[in-house]
């Protein structure tokens, strides 16, 4: 990848003081890790309608579809503010070229999911979005987007890391401006990505492929695009990887020895039964390919769809 990958943030998350006590909520994956890789574009919605730090806290209160930003002590409503605020930003924000968002869980601004939303009897419904997350959400539906807290389960942390590195493969794609070949070669690279998320739109996404002919070629890059992002959406699981990995070991079995067919089985079957991590199969496959020089199963992004130093692969499945 040649173009640096931008993702949104909660300004917070990056340990920058603007909470509304004057606080912060740094994320040591997201700085230490994560910003290794990625170019951070900070936004803090209620500092950038201009409330100052430290300030009064705001909460959600109303109905759930429609809830009001409203100040806890003195009420006033910011509802307006942080509308006609989102507007502009998300404006702002699609001429950067993010690749997803990570959000503050549980803020009345940006929390994505389960944020309190107060009822006029002052009982809270659990079910309510930020409003500048939703916002967002609305603007950009097929960006990769998580909250902080979310991203402390390594299956979800997995899942995003891969959606915010296959939307960049993705956009660089895209710029190419390719053609229907180059869109197969495309495809053809993803496959075994594709099938350890879903196999259902690994299938769809080859019928398209196949039927290339029936589109422009921007109709194809186009469509093709929307199953693809959505196909990552789908969590990969131990089911799914040993599947992929049974798949690759068939592409090997004429070129491999007795005992070295063993010896994989041994391994996908000890990954199978939760007793190594992913990598360990991973590791012996890619030795074989090499050692053989099987350049249709070299060139797979599913061997490394982001950087080994995310070590996602590296822990035994529960
Ligand atoms: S949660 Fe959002 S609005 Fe609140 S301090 Fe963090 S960035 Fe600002």
């Amino acid at each position: 990848m040649n173009m640096p990958i931008r993702l949104g943030i909660s300004r917070c998350l990056l340990g920058e003081p603007v909470r509304f006590d004057g606080g912060h909520k740094r994320d040591a994956f997201l700085v230490d890790m994560l910003g290794r890789h990625v170019e951070w574009v900070p936004v803090c919605p209620e500092v950038e309608i201009g409330l100052g730090t430290p300030r009064e806290s705001l909460r959600l209160e109303g109905s759930l579809p429609f809830p009001r930003l409203i100040t806890i002590n003195t009420g006033h409503d910011h509802t307006q503010h942080m509308e006609a605020f989102s507007k502009r930003r998300l404006q702002e924000l699609n001429s950067v070229g993010l690749c997803g968002f990570v959000f503050k869980k549980n803020s009345p601004s940006c929390g994505l999911e389960r944020v309190r939303v107060y009822n006029r009897h002052g009982m809270p419904n659990r079910n309510g979005t930020g409003l500048f997350a939703q916002a967002f959400r609305q603007s950009f539906p097929l960006l990769p987007v998580e909250e902080e807290g979310r991203l402390l389960d390594l299956s979800l942390r997995e899942n995003f890391i891969a959606r915010v590195f296959g939307y960049q493969r993705w956009r660089e794609f895209m710029l190419t401006e390719p053609d229907a070949s180059a869109m197969i070669q495309f495809h053809t690279r993803h496959k075994y990505l594709l099938l350890s998320h879903s196999r259902k739109h690994y299938e769809r996404l080859g019928r398209l492929v196949a039927s290339a002919a029936r589109y422009t070629p921007t109709g194809l890059v186009v469509r093709y695009g929307l199953d693809f992002v959505e196909a990552l959406t789908v969590k990969a699981t131990v089911r799914k990887h040993t599947d992929v990995l049974q798949h690759i070991v068939g592409h090997l079995k004429e070129i491999l020895t007795a005992s070295e067919r063993t010896e994989l089985a041994v391994v996908i079957e000890d990954y199978r039964n939760r007793l190594v991590p992913l990598v360990a199969p991973l590791v012996l496959l890619k030795h074989f390919i090499e050692s053989y020089h099987v350049t249709y199963l070299k060139d797979q992004v599913y061997f490394d769809p982001y950087p080994k130093e995310f070590m996602l692969r590296s822990h035994v499945p529960s």
